[in-house]
């Protein structure tokens, strides 16, 4: 994990995604979201893909280790080119983690969210998180 925030408020948890993706230009800046019953946790993570200007990788014991702590609400990743479109390869992994993937375009500075077909998670926490990034 490269850096962490906790907080009740999800505007705060938006505001570090935006400025954590704007910090990197050159390549995919990318984490998780979460909750823990009373505040919402975002981290950043390295990026371990070998073209990470295209793709985002994150390493697995990263992952559980958010899991075992907090319910996991989406995989956030930013957009260095183009929009917030999700990729093929973005669905795809969303669609096998059963995850929603947080897109965020450098370019539009919109946001973009993809909701597998499946997924468990924290119905109303993630409901306030989809509003804030709208
Ligand atoms: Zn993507």
């Amino acid at each position: 994990m490269v850096k962490e925030i906790n907080n009740q408020s999800v505007n705060k948890i938006r505001d570090f995604i935006i400025n954590s993706c704007n910090e990197q230009v050159m390549q995919e800046v990318c984490g998780f979201i979460g909750w823990d019953s009373s505040k919402y946790i975002a981290t950043v993570e390295k990026n371990d893909a070998s073209d990470p200007k295209s793709f985002f990788v994150i390493n697995p014991a990263s992952y559980l280790m958010f899991a075992e702590d907090y319910d996991m609400l989406a995989i956030f990743h930013s957009h260095i080119v183009g929009d917030e479109t999700p990729s093929e390869f973005d669905i795809k992994m969303s669609e096998a983690c059963c995850i929603p993937f947080v897109i965020y375009s450098l370019n539009t500075k919109k946001f973009h969210i993809y909701e597998p077909s499946n997924s468990e998670l924290n119905v109303k926490a993630f409901a306030r998180l989809k509003e804030a990034l709208k």
